[in-house]
């Protein structure tokens, strides 16, 4: 099952030198509730963000 985390701006994926993979939440990083390392898959999340979405820079 495909997790939520995999396509979140909030994701930082963690690879270990043998190659263990974590994926580590940032927004634990301000928020508390949220587990630095969510169990996977995440199929639900209130936090979930597509990384997808660029953020659109005024111009100057
Ligand atoms: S905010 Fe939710 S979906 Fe995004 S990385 Fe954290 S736990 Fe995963």
């Amino acid at each position: 099952m495909p997790s939520l985390c995999e396509t979140c701006q909030h994701l930082r994926e963690m690879v270990t030198p043998k190659r263990s993979r974590f994926l580590l939440c940032q927004l634990s990083q301000t928020k508390p509730d949220y587990p630095r390392y969510p169990p996977q898959p995440v199929v639900r999340c209130g936090g979930y963000k597509c990384a997808d979405q660029t953020e659109s820079t005024p111009a100057s």
